[in-house]
């Protein structure tokens, strides 16, 4: 009798864990929930929103005036969706008449990373990995921010990374690495850029050449500004706003409403020239929520960046002048929605990476020959399409 009774409790023993994982139907991973009830207790401030009604006038022109161009980093279908689960079921993103598909790869690796990223959408070629504005032998090209301002139109970066980091460095800056912050910061001084905002004030004041470049940006006519509280109240025609030392805390850390704040004054300013304006935008966060892994941390950079989208979008419905353009260098994380529910906006989530993966990456348009971004096509296209929108190939004419 005994030894039948430890003949049963082995056999359990031997059973179950294999009873469990197939009641779960699938293996076992790290899940991470967004909106629980400790999880709102902790933060108490989500850039969760309330997503308006829009109604897009249908833009039939061809040629743009203005170009914002709006960069998710990180940001795949996945980040997306995340972020619309967790608004309970509604993006300002879902307004764009115009998707289309983007490969990404850089020239040398399938799996791009930021600086080769940006350096094809500044450019309309790609480079290495970690190089800035240059071909992969480290010859400068010109951007499409360096030919706006040859053509007397007005320009800006806005970022929530330092300002010199690979992402904004790449339409201003050529450089063969990415690290080289400092050789990035003396880019911004030299070109004539009309305004940017993000962190990273210690590149151009910290510097081991000991140069002082806020002194020379303001011999330059730019208005510093390097609070949040300032961007609001200082005017200027020339913006240099560099609100932190080092890098932007993230919205979970009280970065608050820097991005939707930075973006409206960036608009404001460029928008008083009659020539135009090319704008650059970056959600830089998406990308850093998703090598932690972090779905919260995601998943709140991805819907402050749905803010600004919403903002930038009524601006270009009443302007009827400006292309939108909103997309990513590449997917960061190999996220998967694995579950979840829309009505509380709760997302479960599995990573496969910590590092970006190789997808394709929507693009989404609206304004002036949006159409254009139908399709799949290599993220080069991305400047070729812009150069066409503004028409600066002389293809409308
Ligand atoms: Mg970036
Ligand atoms: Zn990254």
């Amino acid at each position: 009798m005994l030894v039948w009774i430890r003949c049963l409790l082995m056999g359990l023993l031997i059973i179950m864990p294999y009873v469990d994982s197939l009641s779960q139907g699938k293996r076992k991973s790290k899940k991470e929930y967004f909106y629980d009830k400790k999880t709102i207790e902790k933060y108490k401030y989500t850039s969760a929103h309330h997503v308006q009604d829009m109604d897009l006038p249908r833009i039939e022109t061809k040629k743009a005036k203005n170009i914002i161009l709006l960069i998710g980093d990180g940001m795949g279908s996945s980040q997306i969706y995340a972020g619309m689960v967790a608004n309970k079921g509604k993006l300002y993103l879902e307004y764009f008449p115009s998707v289309g598909f983007i490969k990404t790869h850089s020239a040398n690796d399938l799996i791009t990373d930021s600086a080769a990223g940006a350096t094809a959408f500044a450019t309309g070629n790609k480079t290495n990995n970690g190089m800035i504005g240059v071909t992969p032998d480290n010859q400068p090209m010109v951007t499409i921010l360096e030919m706006a301002e040859e053509k007397g139109l007005s320009t800006g970066l806005v970022a929530t990374s330092t300002i010199t980091h690979a992402t904004p460095a790449c339409f201003i800056s050529h450089e063969f690495s990415r690290h080289y912050y400092e050789q990035i910061a003396a880019d911004f001084v030299r070109n004539g850029i009309d305004v940017f905002i993000g962190g990273g004030r210690s590149h151009f004041s910290n510097r081991l050449d000991r140069l002082n470049l806020l002194d020379i940006l303001k011999e330059n006519n730019y208005t510093l500004i390097d609070t949040l509280i300032d961007l609001d109240v200082i005017h200027g025609d020339k913006i240099a706003g560099l609100l932190w030392y080092n890098s932007p805390p993230s919205i979970m850390d009280g970065r608050g409403d820097m991005l939707p704040l930075a973006s409206t004054k960036a608009i404001n300013v460029l928008s008083k020239n009659s020539n135009g304006f090319f704008l650059m935008v970056e959600g830089s966060q998406i990308d850093w929520g998703n090598h932690q892994n972090n779905i919260l941390y995601q998943t709140e950079e991805m819907l402050d960046f749905d803010k600004v989208i919403g903002r930038i979008l009524e601006f270009a419905a009443t302007d009827r002048e400006t292309l939108v353009i909103v997309t990513s260098d590449h997917e960061t994380g190999g996220l998967a929605i694995s579950g979840g529910n829309i009505k509380k906006g709760i997302v479960h989530a599995d990573y496969t990476t910590n590092g970006h993966t190789a997808d394709l990456i929507p693009v989404f348009a609206y304004g002036p020959s949006a159409e254009l971004f139908q399709g799949i096509f290599d993220n080069t296209e991305i400047f070729h399409k812009m150069i066409k929108a503004f028409d600066w190939d002389g293809s409308e004419q």
